[in-house]
């Protein structure tokens, strides 16, 4: 490894460690410590994730680098410092909540970093570096790793507090991405781990269209691919410390819905079926979607379904879809 990323390992591991420290031990970090337990985090669930606090000074960080000897253009490298325009170094985090991002070996290579009120932005995230980078990180897998090989399964959230959330609830296998859409990379990497991915993102807008593409993004890899349903206006964090793991796992984790039925399920949102032309429509969207599936008996399933509801013989869907299979091929 080069001096320089093992300069950035270091710098985030120390600082780490001191951030956890503020958070549980200053006297400004009991605010943020406080707002953690009341968001119903335990005092193991912040050491286990190594949660911290970011005092709200300026050169705090400044001067703890300094004095570990770090060279500060490397720091702003790293992410950890700012300059401004009379080249003077700042901390980049200040007064907020900080997530360690770890790598596959448990490195801390960046930070996440909550603001405490509502202050913008809501996240902050450390720049691209050589050690970092958001479209290949998966955040959680170090600890999930294990019960993801056991139950062949990981699940896919949106935020760090419903990875850690689960976690807590006994979900172990959960990881996160950084706040963006998945990417290629992620998408193989959770093929490589495991053969079922249950997406699990919020209960809102933006967090069903996400779903959307990460779901086809995943299916393509060849990944079994379900995603997850949750109350609107609720996120896994939310639901969990609502109603309790128990719950969650039997209510949003088992009554995910497999990649197919979703997909038909959210292709209907944009059709008024009571007219002819948008049922139509509709239909060979969905014929479309059937088409895709490997499998007869799935493709049966859901022609049966679509028969029923339309009342349409399957005869003639059945014709459609293979139609649809041998252009495909
Ligand atoms: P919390 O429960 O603490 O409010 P959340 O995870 O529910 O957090 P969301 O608003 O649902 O927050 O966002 C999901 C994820 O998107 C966050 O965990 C974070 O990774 C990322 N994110 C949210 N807001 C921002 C932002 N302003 N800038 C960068 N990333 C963000
Ligand atoms: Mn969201
Ligand atoms: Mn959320
Ligand atoms: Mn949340």
């Amino acid at each position: 490894r080069d001096p320089e990323s093992q300069s950035i390992l270091d710098a985030h591991e120390w600082l780490s460690k001191l951030y956890h420290h503020l958070l549980r031990n200053s006297k400004e970090g009991q605010e943020a410590y406080q707002y953690l337990l009341e968001r119903g985090f335990t005092e193991e669930t912040i050491i286990r994730h190594r949660l911290g606090y970011s005092p709200s000074s300026n050169d705090f960080v400044v001067t703890f680098l300094e004095k570990k000897g770090f060279h500060p253009q490397t720091m702003v490298k790293a992410g950890l410092l700012n300059t401004n325009e009379q080249g003077e170094y700042f901390d980049r985090f200040r007064g907020r909540i900080m997530f360690p991002l770890r790598n596959h070996l448990g490195k801390t290579v960046a930070f996440a970093g909550r603001a405490t009120g509502s202050f913008e932005p809501k996240y902050l995230n450390s720049p691209e570096t050589d050690l970092f980078h958001k479209g290949r990180l998966l955040y959680n897998f170090d600890l999930a790793r294990a019960s993801i090989r056991k139950q062949n399964t990981i699940i896919l959230f949106e935020g760090y507090a419903d990875v850690i959330s689960a976690d807590q609830a006994g979900i172990p296998n959960g990881i996160g991405t950084m706040g963006t859409s998945v990417s290629d990379i992620q998408a193989q990497l959770i093929k490589r781990y495991a053969d079922k991915v249950i997406i699990c993102y919020d209960g809102d807008n933006a967090g069903i269209e996400a779903a959307v593409k990460a779901a086809k993004l995943l299916k393509k890899t060849g990944c079994q691919t379900n995603v997850a349903r949750l109350p609107n206006g609720m996120d896994p964090d939310d639901f969990i410390k609502e109603y309790g793991g128990e719950r969650f796992k039997r209510e949003v984790l088992d009554a995910s819905d497999p990649y197919t039925s979703f997909i038909i399920r959210y292709l209907r949102r944009g059709f008024n079926l009571q007219l002819e032309g948008d049922r139509i429509t509709y239909i060979e969207n969905v014929l479309q979607e059937v088409a895709q599936l490997d499998r007869a008996i799935e493709r049966e399933h859901y022609l049966n379904e679509l028969a029923e509801e339309f009342q349409m013989s399957i005869v003639t869907l059945k014709e459609e879809v293979e139609q649809h299979r041998y252009r495909k091929t």
